[in-house]
């Protein structure tokens, strides 16, 4: 019998709960758990090809709301709201990994849930998802495991400063990270994450500062039969730990590129993903492709390939859930990718302002992709812009002239 492990725990496979009966067709209804903007775009897809798209969300107030036939609003703790909110599901996917893994277990118990919550234990914990790269060789960022302060000093004289500390779980967009400088005092760090506070993290990991040349991400698509299909890699640029920029094509080393997608294309495997995942890479001087994170889903720096790509992640996602041939990842145009934070709404005094979209839509080849989330917070992501272009430092450049006559600065 196929089981994924998951540290000592054996969970069933999709295969093993459900009878497997063919593609689930168009008229069907579809599950996403979790109301952001990954789910938006995903209902989006989902509905254009004729599928019904339920969103389960622990917030009415959410980016999915505006384009699924229904939200489910509950909590992701709470089985039976989950349980109900499966009734008439044809399947469930992911926008979201933070989630309990109860949560993941409620919906499997009542609706094939792709990929398995296996996938989403592992990958929602950093500890956990470094452990199983390391048990398959596949190479990441030296780092270690730390869960108290002196466990912290020592890993710190290991790895040697600088160095990220990061709380292994629920932390993303550079939540739940604090840089060690050379000199600067660990313990300070162990504070900030709130290490000593009751009901604080209780693991983290210290990562070695990687001195990357660029990072970029492979998203892949793998359906029941095991066949895959790569978006070719993602240049990403990051600020302040968030994604900034994204272009495609990479433009790397055609062997750094292949080595990107090969790794990607093998975790997959080795995970059993069914759906969609990205892998993010650090690039070393070297040409070392080292992976830096595994999000079990569609990833923001794959929003270009909608206006790129001969299918979006998004339509990939459905397929790939529904049991449906895999879409070509051809890219059909150079594109860039720049996200709008919440801080394009505020100008240099802080003060609230509207961004110019009018200015931003006046660039050639560009689109607006806005997720209606109602309070515009610094760091939070709002929307984002993309740009096609005749080749990508020219969609690059486009992306930044129409972000900077929207928001005024480079934000
Ligand atoms: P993460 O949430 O772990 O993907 O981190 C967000 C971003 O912070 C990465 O994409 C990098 O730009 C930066 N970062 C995180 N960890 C490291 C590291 N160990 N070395 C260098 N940069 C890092």
């Amino acid at each position: 019998m196929v089981r994924t492990l998951v540290g000592a725990v054996s969970m069933p496979r999709d295969s093993e709960r459900h009878a497997a009966d063919g593609p689930i067709l168009p008229g069907g209804t579809l599950g996403i758990l979790g109301g952001g903007q990954l789910g938006s775009m995903f209902a989006m897809a989902a509905r254009r090809m004729g599928y019904r798209v339920e969103a389960i969300a622990d917030s009415a107030d959410c980016p999915a709301a505006r384009f699924s036939d229904r939200l489910h609003v509950g909590g992701y703790e709470d089985p039976a709201f989950l349980a109900a909110a499966a009734l008439g599901l044809d399947a469930v996917t992911f926008e979201f990994e933070n989630v309990p893994a109860a949560a993941g277990e409620a919906l499997a118990a009542a609706v094939p849930v792709r990929p398995d919550p296996a996938v989403l234990f592992i990958t929602q914990d950093r500890a956990r998802e470094k452990a199983f790269l390391t048990r398959h060789g596949f190479e990441c960022v030296p780092h270690r495991v730390v869960r108290s302060r002196s466990e912290l000093v020592d890993a710190c004289a290991v790895l040697g400063l600088p160095a990220v500390l990061k709380t292994a779980a629920f932390g993303y967009d550079g939540k739940g990270q604090r840089r060690l400088k050379v000199g600067d005092d660990p313990t300070s760090a162990w504070r900030e994450l709130g290490g000593d506070a009751a009901g604080g993290p209780r693991e983290f990991v210290l990562e070695a500062w990687v001195d990357f040349i660029c990072e970029c991400s492979v998203v892949v698509a793998r359906g029941q039969d095991g066949t895959t299909a790569a978006f070719p890699p993602l240049r990403n640029a990051h600020a302040n730990h968030i994604l900034d920029l994204s272009s495609l094509p990479a433009e790397l080393p055609p062997e750094v590129e292949a080595e990107a997608s090969r790794i990607a294309i093998g975790i997959l495997e080795s995970l059993g993903v069914v759906g969609v995942a990205c892998v993010e890479f650090f690039v070393t001087a070297a040409g070392r492709v080292l992976v830096n994170e595994i999000a079990p889903r569609t990833h923001n720096s794959g929003h270009l390939t909608i206006e790129a790509c001969e299918t979006s992640q998004f339509e990939q996602q459905v397929r790939a859930v529904c049991g449906l041939p895999l879409g070509s990842t051809r890219v059909v145009t150079p594109a860039a990718m720049a996200n709008l934070l919440g801080d394009c709404w505020f100008d240099d005094m802080g003060n609230r302002r509207e961004p110019d979209w009018a200015a931003a839509l006046s660039v050639p080849g560009v689109s607006l992709h806005l997720y209606g989330k109602s309070e515009p917070r610094r760091g939070r992501k709002l929307g984002h812009l993309t740009a096609v272009g005749p080749t990508v430092a020219e969609a690059v450049t486009r992306v930044t002239l129409a972000r900077r006559l929207a928001c005024g600065h480079d934000a």
